[in-house]
């Protein structure tokens, strides 16, 4: 099958823009009964040198009970319009994000970034697909501003497991979009359902490409019905636990297939945002 797919993304990065940064929390609150938004600001350019799928490491602060040790990796959910401005949604789960969720308006915290690369989105696309479920609605926001601020077309799927969880204005934040929703409480999130919706979408429209990110269900499924639609770039923002997010510790790496090259490759440093078309699914680590 004919491939017009680009190489890897992993140079799509601005590495000298990375530091430290000790910021402001101007905003903190629930979004709803699992998730937390956080607006805060540095003295930095954030704005300006932060592109859509990059990551901060985040350093969440002890509290009386909690004591996270590593820094935890968040996607960037937004920036602006001060320069200095940075925006996050998160998933509250376990030690480092419930400390997190502690931290009051007008408190600091650090953060290191921006890290990882960014989404080969262009502005000469005509229209795009964005599948995302959970945590991956907050890494594929910007993206989803980037391209309506380009006058591309977008067509949006979002899963979640019912309508209570979706968080679609969350997501939009005011971008126009065709909007599908599939929720696991009825079925319609089912892989084959999901397929069906995606393969109907591609096929009513042409998409120079669909971004994923949160499933690797989707992500899977994707890959396999890419082949069928060559003509349409694939990429995923992938999310996998790292320890130092800066490259040197190799905790992060994944195995991908370029042309039945196999490489392992870092996801925060070489993503983390690859071709759908290159991830090698299952692995046996010797
Ligand atoms: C590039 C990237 C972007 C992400 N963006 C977001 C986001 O925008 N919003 C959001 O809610 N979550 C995001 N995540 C997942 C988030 O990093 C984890 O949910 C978080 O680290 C969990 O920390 P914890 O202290 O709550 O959990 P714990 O289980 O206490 O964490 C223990 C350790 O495991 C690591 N860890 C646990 N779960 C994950 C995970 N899913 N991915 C990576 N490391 C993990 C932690 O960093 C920590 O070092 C992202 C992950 C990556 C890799």
């Amino acid at each position: 099958m004919e491939r017009t797919i680009q190489p890897l993304g992993c140079f799509r990065r601005n590495a000298d823009a990375v530091a430290s940064h000790r910021c402001k929390v101007e905003e903190h609150r629930w979004v709803n009964d699992r998730y937390k938004y956080l607006r805060l600001s540095a003295d930095a350019d954030l704005a300006g040198t932060t592109r859509p799928g990059q990551f901060y490491q985040l350093k969440c602060p002890a509290t009386n009970d909690l004591q996270p040790f590593l820094l935890r990796p968040m996607s960037v959910y937004g920036v602006g319009p001060q320069a200095g401005a940075i925006e996050f949604l998160y998933n509250v789960a376990g030690v480092g994000t419930r400390a997190l969720s502690d931290l009051p308006v007008g408190g600091q915290m650090d953060i290191v970034g921006p890290l990882g690369n960014t989404f080969a989105f262009e502005s000469a696309f005509t229209r795009v697909m964005v599948v995302a479920r959970g945590v991956g609605l907050a890494t594929m926001a910007p993206l989803l501003q980037q391209a309506a601020k380009a006058g591309v077309q977008i067509t949006a799927v979002m899963s979640a497991r019912t309508p209570k969880d979706l968080m679609r204005d969350e997501f939009l934040r005011g971008a126009q979009a065709d909007v599908h929703c599939v929720y696991d409480s009825d079925g319609t999130s089912a892989v084959p359902a999901v397929d069906a919706l995606v393969r109907g979408l591609l096929d009513a429209r042409h998409h120079d490409a669909v971004y994923t990110c949160g499933s690797h269900r989707i992500l899977m499924m994707l890959q396999e019905l890419l082949r069928d639609y060559p003509q349409t770039r694939g990429e995923v923002a992938m999310e996998q636990r790292m320890a130092c997010g800066m490259g040197v510790c190799l905790s992060c790496v994944r195995l991908f297939d370029q042309n039945g090259d196999k490489h392992f490759l870092r996801v925060c440093r070489e993503g983390p945002v690859f071709p759908i078309r290159d991830v090698v699914g299952e692995v046996e680590f010797g």
